[in-house]
């Protein structure tokens, strides 16, 4: 009987260099050497799955992939530099030219730019479909759409979007379903089971966990995973070995670090429900939430991020992050340590106020990344910077 994933993802040892050493090692080479020239021809013929240079393969990138395949329950695995190369590489893979995506309004704001700014330029037409109306989604796929691609949570106002009625719209539309599965993990939840036929991650978010690496995971379909994976050993967008081996060893800690991610960001989301400085807060499961029964269905937990919005608006926004003595005020999401975040003055500033409207962040919003700190002492530094305002 195979092994639960979560054990997979804590045992699974792709390479060891002998027998001593329990933690696999770091395989910190560029290229790999053959015994013979036989064996070297039948590599590059693609005969073995032997290494050949690190750009192609590496031990403890397979390592991390293999994990993340077992965890997802994908057929294989590629992974990148960043999750911006995974997104990347899943577009320019998986596209062409007059081919159509169909993409989600609220998704990440490097995604957004390569769609608007780059796919455009090479001829692949896009269209954005609402998070929270997918009622309208049917309409917009035209004969040439191939890909839908989603977030869920998205980021930062936490849509849930349901993918059991995505997978199956892909399929009666015969589209590839490609989701950015970042913010819930596959501890998560699992969009393969839902239908997808790829998932994008940042590795660098809840997966590192810890701040301290870049990396992207794709897995999915063996075929399209291959064309992704020559797509990328051409490119080389490859993810260096040491950053693969970090991101292996967080894998190991990824289920009880995401239970208690989440298990904290919901005792401060009802603890903060309903505070007067408040207008609204959601949290995926919370009964609040506009989509509550969607997260309920599809999530075993709902997340490490919660977000509000403030009645003060902008000023109130700026205040708050000056009010806060221990949340980090940084741009990352994912850590051990709490985060706050107020897009409308940093990561959206450039947008219009209406164009922040249309993918729902307000001027008030405010986006809190949960951390491993006592939920205590997290929940009384947001107390007392609200009161601050
Ligand atoms: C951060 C993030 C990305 C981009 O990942 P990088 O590792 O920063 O390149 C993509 N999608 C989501 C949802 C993210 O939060």
């Amino acid at each position: 009987m195979p092994n639960h994933p979560i054990t997979d993802a804590i045992r699974i040892q792709t390479e060891r260099t002998n027998e001593m050493e329990h933690a696999t090692p770091m395989f910190l080479t560029s290229s790999f050497c053959f015994d013979n020239a036989e064996d070297m021809r039948a590599a590059f013929a693609d005969e073995t799955d032997d290494n050949i240079y690190s750009r192609f393969s590496n031990p403890n990138v397979k390592e991390l992939t293999d994990k993340m395949c077992v965890l997802e329950g994908a057929e294989a695995g590629y992974a990148t530099a960043s999750g911006m190369s995974a997104v990347f590489a899943s577009f320019m893979a998986l596209l062409k030219q007059g081919d159509h995506l169909l993409s989600c309004n609220s998704i990440f704001g490097s995604t957004h730019t390569i769609i608007t700014k780059y796919l455009d330029k090479y001829g692949i037409e896009y269209s954005y479909i609402a998070a929270d109306e997918p009622e309208t989604w049917e309409a917009a796929i035209n004969p040439n759409t191939k890909m839908i691609y989603l977030e869920t949570p998205t980021n930062p106002g936490l849509d849930i979007i349901d993918l059991e009625f995505a997978g199956k719209l892909a399929r009666k539309h015969n589209l590839l379903l490609n989701v950015d599965n970042c913010f819930a993990t596959p501890i998560g939840q699992l969009p393969i089971k839902y239908g997808a036929d790829i998932v994008v991650h940042s590795a660098t978010k809840w997966i590192d966990g810890q701040g301290r690496v870049l990396g992207g995971v794709i897995v999915g379909k063996k075929e399209l995973i291959k064309e992704i994976y020559l797509f990328c050993r051409s490119t080389g967008p490859a993810l260096s070995p040491f950053n693969a081996w970090v991101l292996s060893k967080s894998l190991e800690t990824l289920d009880v670090r995401m239970e208690r991610h989440s298990g904290n960001a919901l005792y401060i989301a009802q603890k903060l429900e309903g505070n007067e400085q408040i207008n609204w807060l959601k949290y995926p499961f919370l009964p609040s939430h506009p989509q509550y029964d969607i997260a309920r269905k599809q999530m075993t937990n709902g997340g490490g991020v919660l977000c509000f919005e403030l009645k003060g608006g902008l000023e109130a926004g700026k205040k708050f992050l000056d009010s806060l003595k221990m949340l980090s005020m940084t741009a990352n999401l994912g850590d051990t340590r709490s985060i706050a975040s107020h897009p409308a003055s940093t990561t959206h500033a450039k947008l219009t106020e209406m164009e922040r409207l249309s993918v729902n962040i307000t001027n008030g919003l405010i986006r809190i990344s949960v951390g491993l700190e006592h939920k205590d002492d997290i929940l009384a530094d947001i107390m007392q910077a609200l009161a601050a305002i």
